[in-house]
């Protein structure tokens, strides 16, 4: 199966204007208004019960924050089995925003390249899968489709970053150049992650970054598809052998998706907080999620142990260890 047959696959059941964003103009998965379910991701469990539903994530005022923080780290925490959990290094956590930020700027190169692409021809990519990379400090953005023994990735056009991650320069790729190295292991990782990932009811964007050992991580989130509401949850990264033939790790980053509607009050907000019942790390979507809002809001993280705060640059802080508190 090509790549483009599996998102066409996982397109098949969603709600008309809402594919993935390589199958349709990139500005829908901005600007559209469809309303999706916070809880619309199939055969998943309810949110973390430590918080009530309703306060699981939420903009919040300073003194809320405060309090909020002093509240939960009071909270009976459950026992770790066994061992006391131990707190992430800082090259850990820089780790993790380093990833977040090179996810948003892969997501903001992908989205106006496409933009720029369809522009020019709105038919020109249609059903094409894209793959951006970040090369000597510029990204660019490949469109293409790989062949049906998945030996080769057709390049039908190259999109360059000009002077912000806002504008591209589309070059249409006479011949169609057949990759056979990073955007062919890249477009293989992808097919491979979609078919994992199976159908969703939601729209979802798929992104690949480079990981160690010439590994690539493939990212399954949901698509932004309301103005000013931002998905956050329901997200898997894939960690990918480097010719993108086989998954060596699937992380489910977060299980059910929130997205709160934009309040009246959204100005005075100084963070976001919601809870992880999966692990006690920050994820690369929660850089991600920060990095992406139109006016970036800080975001509290809280895990069974820990406490941490992103900051609106990216950064994280480990503000406190919620155990030793008691
Ligand atoms: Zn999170």
């Amino acid at each position: 199966m090509t790549v483009a047959e599996g998102s066409q696959r996982l397109s098949q059941t969603q709600p008309r204007g809402s594919d993935l964003r390589f199958l349709h103009p990139a500005w829908l998965h901005r600007t559209n208004d469809l309303s999706s379910s916070a809880s619309a991701f199939p055969g998943l469990k309810a949110r973390s019960s430590r918080l009530p539903p309703r306060a699981a994530s939420s903009l919040l005022s300073p003194a809320i924050v405060a309090a909020i923080i002093v509240a939960l780290s009071l909270a009976v925490v459950p026992k770790a089995k066994g061992q006391e959990a131990i707190a992430p290094t800082n090259e850990e956590l820089a780790g993790i925003a380093e990833r977040g930020r090179l996810l948003y700027e892969y997501d903001q190169a992908a989205w106006h390249a496409a933009d720029a692409v369809q522009l020019a021809n709105p038919k020109a990519v249609e059903g094409q899968l894209y793959i951006a990379k970040k090369e000597n400090g510029k990204w660019l953005v490949v469109f293409g489709k790989l062949n049906d023994d998945r030996s080769r990735f057709a390049i039908t056009y190259q999109a360059d970053e000009q002077a912000t991650l806002r504008l591209f320069a589309i070059h249409q790729q006479r011949g169609e150049p057949q990759d056979q190295g990073f955007f062919l292991y890249a477009a293989r990782a992808m097919d491979l992650a979609l078919q994992d990932f199976g159908r969703t009811n939601r729209p979802y964007d798929v992104a690949v970054l480079p990981a160690g050992a010439e590994q690539l991580y493939v990212y399954l989130y949901p698509a932004q598809t309301q103005a000013r509401v931002y998905p956050l949850g329901g997200d898997v990264r894939y960690l990918v052998s480097a010719d993108g033939m086989k998954i060596s790790e699937k992380r489910q980053m977060h299980k059910t998706i929130i997205e709160n509607q934009p309040t009246q009050h959204a100005k005075k907000a100084v963070a976001g907080y919601h809870t992880h019942a999966l692990s006690d790390l920050p994820e690369d979507t929660d850089v991600f999620h920060v990095l992406t809002q139109d006016t970036p809001v800080s975001e509290i993280v809280l895990t069974p142990h820990f406490s941490y705060q992103i900051k609106t640059d990216g950064t994280i802080q480990l503000e406190k260890d919620r155990k030793r508190r008691k």
